[in-house]
């Protein structure tokens, strides 16, 4: 997969264990598969029951632990037996067939290199803040289970994303402990004579050096940029210290950072990857950097090394409102990129300004990376059915008129990682019926299997785990309690608190306004009674963060906090601090109900109520991101009406009170309706359906197979030829666009006619190219969607030279008479083999 003549290593764990035990344990130690595959736990476990409860976090406890007490337990028979087995079968892992080796074994891609700003792949290596690491992580982790040759790139921040505790106020405080990378489990990269290598790129006033971490994700590798090095001028050693932190030259460094270092490191480590998956545009500095390689490798100039690449690349676009895009001004771009523009790229700055612009005269407008980043891919996708819609009316103004729908935006939905997300009980449950190999092939044949699961198996799944979860709320809440300082009597009663037969509801997720995390508290009276209910009690579990800087957010938090303590409620709702994939984890794994209330929209795909699928949880959602392709009123419970209504508080209104209604009428009952057994079969039913066919399609596995085979089989293929010969066809490219754009506004209609025979319309136009190449273009009848269908393009056929013209010729087309004639519009558009339209060429001219 790559020619690494680098190695990692680190020096002696500890200073006094050496030896072969200890080199097995050092490699399952730093090998990220334990956050998804528990067949080790019990050595750490052995090695130190407590930190490993606290921590999970193998390498840590392999720091920690005594000597004394590592050779007692290494000295077990037993102990080393298994030992032995694991490093076998984790060997024999990476060495087996997987579905890529099976199914794409011939075809050109080698590697995909995988940019994002953050990865969430386990609690012990803290460097996520959200839904976008957990696409990035979950897609590793996969990568690793489907043998799709990924590696992925990131930064290594000293300080994470914020933790959170909340004060006896009620406000949410900000907290930063610092990550010592040594406790972190990864190694750094050295060169083979032992130095640290080391990454270089130029800032203003100073050379900026980042020093390279790896992390090891099964069969994947996770390359992490980190800043902190001692040679680095002091504001520059802090560029990776926290995630989303600082203001817009903070963020412009990261994104030079992670995009040009990125690229940098890859090339230092000897990969070159036919594909460059930029995983939202904060990474699209890396479009450049990888065009700059391929001039100095080929000896191009900037336009071809650009279309050579380009093919490429593929650009992931995770923001549901325009205002989400990262955008700087001219001149901090210039401080950073100025030099690196006209020295490595050898183009005017202006021309870079370009890239990022809207219109590229206009001199005040900002910087745009992700007009960047579709600039500079072969394709862009959104992460649901609606993001993709969504995206094409964002990224509408760089096509001028072309049609909406024709905006070169797809969408692959996301999915999540199940092996990482499943509790043990469901885990057990999924192996028996599909088998233990059941996330590592082809889904499609799970959901039958599931289906025939017994009532009694669900319900006991759904006890166990509920259970479990009770136990863990009272333990987290009453700590919580007494370290905000209440009376000792609040914090007995939090160790009593909830019941693991009533019915459980989670709601947790960033507090963002969008997300309308009180929508619940609308009418507190209302929820009061529904929770409080003495023959169907609810219990609720509220759980988030809001970003420091969010007011707005922090003030939602408080006022739950607030209905938290009111004594009424108090048995029936807890707030959770500090949200994070551990809690995640064992909410997904124990509630009946997940609740997703967002402005439709602004939920791009949204994932955690995806956890809760493989679980037995039933989602109640507003029909947006994911839940509109999922939702089917056999599976959950919908909210909203399908209709975009901004931020209208009456809208907002009318939701809270269908939500009430819902768990009223619907949710409620449907969980206290017993059979003679006390088994309610109509949520049973729910939950089977729910499990059965949403889990394989919201899965990551189908989410990356859908990636390979539609992003980047293609894009390797098309990479490989234009990049063949120094870019031969890449300049051919070049040169073909220039034409286009230059002769395009000399194309002209005339006349045009049609009649109708039969069911039939026959249209005739007459094109006067001016200079264009006839097999440059394609004629086409147009006509828009109607009724939810596709747009109708059909490609006309160019018929005589028009009499006395010098490269005129008439057009005939057919289409059927069932849409009225006025639907229809003749257009002309570029076209050429390979090229993406209107991507890379967006040009068009509709008759008149
Ligand atoms: C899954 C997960 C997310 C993403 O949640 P959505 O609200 O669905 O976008 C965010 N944070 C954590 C900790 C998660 O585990």
């Amino acid at each position: 997969m790559e020619q690494n003549d680098k190695k990692t290593g680190t020096g002696p764990v500890h200073p006094d264990i050496e030896g072969e035990g200890m080199d097995r344990l050092r490699h399952l130690a730093l090998d990220l598969r334990w956050s998804w595959n528990n067949a080790a736990d019990e050595f750490w476990r052995e090695l130190d029951p407590e930190l490993w409860d606290l921590t999970q976090n193998p390498w840590f406890i392999l720091q920690t632990v005594s000597r004394d007490h590592f050779n007692e337990v290494l000295s077990r028979p037993e102990f080393r037996d298994k030992l032995e087995a694991l490093n076998n079968s984790c060997c024999s892992e990476n060495e087996n067939s997987t579905w890529f080796s099976e199914h794409h074994a011939d075809s050109p891609l080698r590697t995909v290199a995988y940019f994002c700003m953050e990865f969430m792949l386990s609690e012990a290596l803290p460097i996520y803040s959200g839904g976008l690491g957990n696409v990035a992580g979950d897609l590793l982790k996969t990568a690793s289970d489907l043998g799709v040759p990924v590696v992925g790139v990131g930064l290594l921040y000293q300080q994470g994303y914020f933790r959170q505790v909340i004060d006896n106020n009620g406000w949410q405080q900000a907290l930063f402990p610092y990550n010592d990378p040594g406790q972190l489990p990864i190694t750094p990269v050295r060169h083979e004579n032992g130095e640290w290598l080391r990454i270089q790129t130029h800032f203003p006033g100073y050379t900026l050096f980042l020093r390279v971490w790896q992390v090891q994700v099964g069969r994947v590798k996770l390359y992490l940029l980190d800043s902190n090095d001692p040679a680095n001028f002091p504001a520059h050693r802090g560029i990776t210290s926290e995630l989303y932190g600082g203001g817009a030259e903070m963020r412009l460094m990261q994104e030079i950072t992670l995009g040009i270092g990125g690229w940098r490191l890859l090339r230092a480590l000897g990969i070159e990857p036919e594909v460059c998956h930029l995983n939202e545009g904060h990474a699209a500095f890396a479009i450049l950097e990888r065009a700059r390689w391929f001039m100095e490798d080929n000896g191009v100039d900037f336009a071809t090394a650009l279309t050579a690449t380009r093919a490429g690349n593929l650009f992931t676009t995770h923001t549901p409102v325009a205002a989400g895009f990262d955008r700087f001004a001219p001149s901090l771009l210039y401080q950073y990129l100025g030099r690196y523009t006209s020295k490595r790229l050898g183009i005017e700055f202006n021309d870079l300004l370009a890239l990022g612009r809207l219109n590229p005269q206009d001199t005040n407008e900002p910087f745009n990376m992700a007009y960047l980043a579709v600039r500079g891919s072969g394709a862009v996708n959104g992460v649901s059915a609606l993001h993709g819609k969504v995206s094409r009316r964002l990224f509408d103004p760089l096509f001028p008129r072309w049609p909406e729908e024709e905006v070169p935006v797809g969408h692959v939905t996301n999915g999540v990682h199940f092996p990482s997300w499943e509790s043990k009980e469901a885990e057990e449950m999924w192996s028996y019926s599909c088998g233990g190999d059941r996330w590592l092939g082809t889904t499609e044949e799970l959901e039958a299997m599931m289906e025939c699961v017994s009532n009694e198996r669900f319900w006991e799944l759904r006890a166990s785990t509920t259970r479990a979860l009770v136990d863990y709320v009272r333990v987290r809440f009453s700590r919580q309690l007494e370290v905000s300082g209440v009376t000792p009597s609040r914090v007995e009663e939090a160790r009593r608190i909830f019941d693991p037969n009533a019915l459980t509801i989670a709601f947790a997720r960033r507090f963002a306004p969008y997300k309308r995390p009180t929508l619940l508290l609308h009418d507190p009276e209302r929820l009061l009674r529904i929770l409080t209910d003495p023959h169907r009690p609810v219990q609720l579990i509220i759980a988030g963060k809001a970003h420091p800087a969010d007011q707005e957010g922090q003030e939602m938090i408080r006022q739950w906090v607030e209905f938290v303590r009111r004594p009424e409620a108090s048995r029936h709702v807890v707030f959770l601090s500090d949200y994070d994939m551990v809690l995640t984890e064992r909410l997904v794994q124990g509630v009946d109900v997940w609740l997703n209330t967002p402005r439709r929209p602004w939920e791009a795909s949204g994932t955690s109520g995806m956890k809760a699928l493989v679980n037995g949880g039933i989602n109640l959602s507003e029909l947006d991101g994911w839940w509109i392709e999922a939702f089917t009123p056999d599976v959950g419970w919908a909210l909203g009406d399908g209709e975009e209504h901004g931020a209208d508080p009456a809208w907002d209104a009318a939701e809270a009170e269908r939500l009430y209604q819902i768990l009223e009428t619907e949710v409620v009952p449907e969980f206290y309706t017993r059979d003679a057994s006390g088994i309610p079969r109509a949520w049973v039913d729910r939950m089977r359906s729910s499990m059965s066919r949403l889990t394989p399609r919201f899965s990551a596995n189908r989410m990356l197979r859908e990636y390979t085979e539609k992003y980047y089989l293609p894009a390797a293929d098309n990479f490989r030829q234009r990049a063949a010969e120094k870019g031969a066809r890449a300049a051919e490219i070049v040169r073909w666009r220039d034409t286009i754009a230059g002769s395009w506004r000399n194309l002209r209609f005339g006349q045009g006619s049609v009649v109708t025979e039969a069911d039939t319309h026959r249209f005739e136009v007459h094109l006067y190219l001016n200079g264009v190449d006839p097999d440059s273009v394609r004629v086409e009848l147009y006509a828009d969607a109607d009724d939810g269908g596709e747009p109708i393009r059909r490609e006309m056929t160019r018929g005589q030279l028009l009499f006395g013209a010098e490269n005129g010729y008439v057009y005939f087309g057919e289409v059927s008479a069932s849409r009225p004639i006025f639907h229809y519009r003749a257009r002309v558009v570029p076209y050429r083999e390979g090229l993406a339209v209107p991507l890379e060429a967006p040009q068009i001219l509709w008759q008149e």
